[in-house]
């Protein structure tokens, strides 16, 4: 399956010029929300991640997501592990686990975002897991934005990963993209302007 074609093709991987959040410009961006807008593609990439996972061997009782960005990856990922689904959400900051959700003791939890970058939501919501006593057994995420070293894959793990390294994580495509600080920028000095992801009408 070609992953990043189906990113294109959604709008979900944006080539141009952009100015990210972190001020640094790259040619790339991901919307990956957008990927999953049509339910039919949201399913074909949920099964083709499970399968992975299936494949591994690894037991799982239970998808967990943090919201906003997991919420619609986890529970796609859910269905077709045909297993639980439970969300975190952030309330004043702290990622929190509410609406009635209970976790038992050594329940296996499988974290899971639409892209994983350091992984520092998911492992915030992970530490909410298992202090209710949860046992968090992996991490999946639709893209990996080439911090962690995912399975299957020969990206190395960079000093910024706050996944731990002794479960599996799963993810269907690395996005690995340069960086640029602006005045280091190619596109820059080629003349063009970077622009901010989302301003063509949001
Ligand atoms: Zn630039």
């Amino acid at each position: 399956m070609d992953i990043k074609k189906i990113y294109m093709d959604s709008d979900a991987l944006l080539d141009g010029h952009f100015r990210l959040s972190s001020g640094n410009h790259s040619q790339f961006y991901l919307q990956s929300a957008k990927v999953l807008e049509d339910p039919k593609t949201a399913k074909l990439l949920a099964y083709e991640l499970a399968a992975q996972i299936k494949n591994s061997g690894l037991k799982i009782d239970t998808v967990c997501a943090p919201a906003i960005g997991g919420l619609i990856a986890g529970f796609a990922l859910a269905q077709a592990l045909d297993v639980r689904y439970i969300f975190a959400e952030r309330v004043d900051g702290e990622m929190s686990i509410r609406r009635g959700f209970e976790v038992s003791k050594g329940e296996r939890v499988l974290m899971c975002e639409d892209i994983i970058t350091t992984g520092g939501s998911a492992m915030e919501a992970a530490a909410v897991v298992e202090s209710l006593g949860g046992k968090i057994v992996g991490v999946a995420a639709l893209a990996n934005r080439g911090f962690c070293k995912r399975q299957n894959s020969n990206v190395t793990t960079k000093p910024n990963c706050k996944l731990p390294q002794d479960i599996p994580f799963f993810a269907l495509e690395d996005f690995t993209f340069e960086m640029y600080s602006p005045d280091e920028c190619p596109m820059c000095k080629e003349g063009s302007e970077a622009i901010k992801p989302g301003s063509r009408g949001n």
